[in-house]
């Protein structure tokens, strides 16, 4: 049975760097890599994916609306009701549903960057016929698949798996007694997983790989799956190196730029991917945006109108005023300064983490 192979590029750092790290190392999945272009990414984001191209081939650009601005289509469709945390529709009409298109009901094994560095289950997917893998992590599997292999209704079979895969000996010994020992509130399913990947992640991803097969799952479809091997972890660090090494680089709009507020000096830049007028950026984002990108930060004003606005209690217009502005630096300062005291890293990523906001828009 045919299953596809499929990566989404985000124009985030993390998802770029697992597409140039599958492509390198499993060119053989022939993985297919697309975007989804809503017309409202920055101009760094473009220039990332063009670069993309040139290393992977192909990147398919999903477009919900052709010949016009997708947002715009929407936003008139719901008579310029601007999206929000709570009324998400820009998600699902601009990226959820052309990807739900673009893969029908083939069957596809979708590829996530969530890091090894990262404390996040990530994407489960909605529709049985694709599945989530995330290659960067020591495991691979999304929770629902983990939460099936390791339930306690399924324990006979997992012996049985792990008794065949395993010649006789200690790992044989030790497997069995963990995977013998029930889930329960003292060995809860995370207790499990980490024990077994502890003992062999290998051996573990195979067990899982022959589970799969007695199930819908679209791995449990393949012949072969060469990630069953793979034991590498990737952390942020490394997905900084892995894009500088290819040429593809960092995304520019993670550069800090410095700025200065009564003597006293900050920096700020881009922390997350996505719509320009993305509602989850920090405040200091939209103030880097007003500054960095001021034609784009005046069509996100044009955009509130009839008393919507983009963010809770305070109009873009408002945010600009220059006290505003001022206080705003001062307080990014601050938290650099206290993040500096503590040793902890002082850029905008570290300060309110990267990516975490907007991640289901990165299915
Ligand atoms: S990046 Fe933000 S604004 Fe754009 S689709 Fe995702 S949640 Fe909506």
């Amino acid at each position: 049975m045919k299953v596809r192979h499929i990566l989404g590029i985000s124009g985030g750092k993390d998802s770029a760097a697992l597409a140039v790290y599958m492509k390198q190392k499993y060119p053989e999945l022939g993985i297919e890599f697309y975007n989804s272009d809503t017309g409202c990414e920055l101009s760094e984001t473009e220039r990332l994916i063009e670069k993309l191209q040139s290393v992977l081939g192909n990147v398919k650009r999903l477009r919900a609306i052709e010949g016009r601005n997708p947002f715009e289509f929407f936003l008139e469709k719901t008579g310029n009701f601007l999206p929000s945390p709570q009324q998400r529709w820009c998600t699902l009409r601009m990226k959820l549903e052309v990807f739900e298109k673009f893969v029908g009901n083939d069957l596809a094994v979708s590829y996530v960057g969530i890091r090894g560095d990262e404390d996040r289950d990530g994407y489960i997917s909605t529709k049985p016929n694709i599945q989530a893998i995330f290659p960067f992590r020591r495991n691979i599997w999304s929770l629902d698949v983990i939460n099936k292999f390791l339930n306690n209704d399924n324990m006979k079979q997992v012996v049985d798996i792990f008794e065949k895969l395993c010649s006789p000996g200690r790992l044989k010994y030790d497997v069995t007694g963990i995977v013998k020992t029930p889930i329960s509130k003292g060995f809860y399913y995370s207790k499990k997983l980490n024990a077994l990947l502890d003992l062999d992640i290998k051996l573990f991803n195979h067990a899982v790989f022959e589970f799969l097969k007695t199930t819908d799952y679209p791995v449990g479809k393949l012949d072969n799956f060469p990630l069953l091997d793979n034991t590498d972890v990737l952390v942020k660090k490394d997905i900084f190196d892995l894009l500088r090494k290819s040429g593809v680089g960092v995304p520019s709009y993670y550069d800090e730029i410095p700025f200065e507020v009564d003597g006293q000096v900050g920096t700020y830049c881009r922390s997350r991917s996505g719509c320009y007028f993305c509602f989850f950026q920090q405040k200091i984002e939209w103030i880097w945006l007003y500054e960095q990108h001021p034609d784009l930060y005046k069509k996100a004003m044009a955009y509130e109108k009839n008393g919507y606005t983009w963010n809770q209690g305070e109009t873009l217009a408002d945010l600009i005023k220059p006290e505003r502005i001022r206080q705003i630096k001062l307080d990014v300062i601050k938290k650099q300064n206290a993040n500096r005291k503590q040793n902890k890293g002082s850029n905008l990523v570290d300060i309110f983490g990267d990516d975490i906001l907007c991640t289901n828009c990165f299915i």
